[in-house]
């Protein structure tokens, strides 16, 4: 079986009575609250209490333009127009904040509402305390290390299905089109006979003609923009922006921004960072290692090394006068790393290592020179004539290595009994 929908939360293993509808009923009689405002919204958007939707996306669209942080509006008046439209474009919503205001949509969203206002979000459960999500998504972006040590702001397409806007979920051009599914009689489950051997099982299985909702819609009452689906697949840019300093895996949660289904609450994206391996830093914790190359004659009289910081600032570095760099030194640089992370004006520590190159090959008076400047450190070797063995030395090859006691780079063959720890390994295995 496939469906249209990716998340479809507790298909068919649902074990309530009344599976569920698909759709928000049971809005029940609230009483209406007086005294609240319910025009603060409208206001906002500055259209009339009973305007169309399409007024409210007319309105929308045109504050976007003016006042749109982007387009230098204030980001805290522009979050109340997002608020407003949120609100005012989805029917459900705007029917709750018709009768209670504002308070009735924060309190239906956060589930700690009175319950008749709760049931519009959650499909009519008589007031239980469940509330239906679909599923949340995690996602992976990956970020450089410049972006984490600068914290900067990035943005990804997510794809979701969201509530079409034209039917608003109902999939069909009348409400009232919908008819009963003859594949399950209207149920929404379909029984199931599955043959083990000699046993017969009978199960509960969603109804995939009307993939478990009990009714379908003709094709030509269907929803010319969602064809009967109840929703679209949309995609959005999301804003992340990333913390100075964050780890590797961090994540970040977007609530609400995954698939809208009739009857469910979306679930969230969540977006985590996967840091990308850089050229020239490696970084551990709120540290980073840096590896220079120095010639050996830096090595031994000291040098000035530039490095360009991960914000591009850069960054001279100067040895102690009369230091000598040995082969596998490491240095610090104090506070010169990551930003902590949640405390981002405090720093790690910069470790520098030391890839040394030495000269290819000297020339005669070069070797002179240096033989006067440099005392021969191995010992002056006495009757070097007396020694029999004498040997020259190859380059390493792994090919040449004898990895095993028998020799060579490949265990022996058809071992015998005597190989004692792999038989016994053999005989626990069995037991
Ligand atoms: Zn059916
Ligand atoms: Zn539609």
């Amino acid at each position: 079986m496939s469906f249209f929908f990716n998340n479809f939360p507790g298909f068919g293993g649902d074990d309530d009575d009344d599976g569920f509808s698909g759709f928000p009923g049971g809005f029940g009689k609230p009483k209406p609250k007086k005294d609240v405002d319910t025009t603060k919204y409208y206001k906002i958007l500055g259209v009339d209490k009973n305007c169309s939707q399409d007024d409210i996306k007319r309105a929308y669209k045109k504050l976007v333009r003016t006042k749109h942080p982007d387009k230098g509006g204030n980001e805290k008046e522009f979050q109340e127009i997002q608020v407003a439209y949120n609100t005012l474009s989805d029917e459900d919503k705007r029917k709750v904040y018709d009768e209670y205001g504002e308070e009735g949509i924060k309190e239906g969203m956060d589930g700690k509402g009175p319950s008749d206002i709760f049931d519009i979000f959650t499909g009519g459960r008589g007031g239980r305390n469940v509330k239906r999500k679909t599923k949340s998504v995690l996602q992976q972006m990956e970020v450089t290390l410049e972006d984490i040590y600068t914290g900067k702001e990035k943005y990804l397409e997510i794809n979701r299905y969201r509530i079409c806007p034209k039917c608003k979920g109902n999939g069909s051009k009348d409400p009232n089109a919908n008819t009963k599914c003859t594949g399950c009689n209207g149920r929404g489950v379909k029984m199931v006979v599955q043959r083990m051997g000699n046993t017969i099982l009978q199960s509960q299985q969603g109804c995939p003609d009307c993939r478990g909702e009990g009714y379908v819609i003709k094709e030509h009452d269907k929803c010319t923009q969602c064809k009967g689906n109840k929703v679209n697949k949309e995609s959005k840019m999301i804003k992340i922006l990333l913390d100075k300093g964050a780890p590797d895996g961090k994540r970040y949660t977007f609530e609400g921004e995954s698939d809208e289904m009739p009857g469910y609450e979306p679930g969230d994206v969540i977006i985590e960072i996967k840091i990308k391996k850089h050229k020239l830093f490696e970084r551990t914790g709120a540290d980073l290692t840096y590896t220079a190359d120095i010639s050996l004659l830096e090595a031994l009289t000291g040098f000035e090394l530039l490095i360009n910081h991960l914000d591009g600032r850069k960054v001279l570095i100067k040895s102690k006068p009369g230091e000598i760099i040995k082969p596998g030194v490491i240095k610090t640089v104090k506070e010169c790393g990551m930003p902590f992370f949640d405390h981002p004006t405090n720093f790690g520590n910069l470790y520098l290592k030391f890839n040394i190159k030495f000269p290819k090959s000297l020339q005669d008076n070069q070797k002179k020179a240096l033989q006067q400047l440099f005392p021969k450190i191995v010992m002056q070797i006495k009757d070097i004539n007396s020694i029999k063995e004498k040997y020259n030395m190859t380059d390493y090859r792994e090919s040449e290595t004898n990895k095993f006691a028998t020799g060579g780079n490949r265990p022996e063959e058809n071992e015998e009994e005597n190989d004692g720890p792999r038989q016994g390994g053999v005989r626990c295995e069995n037991q």
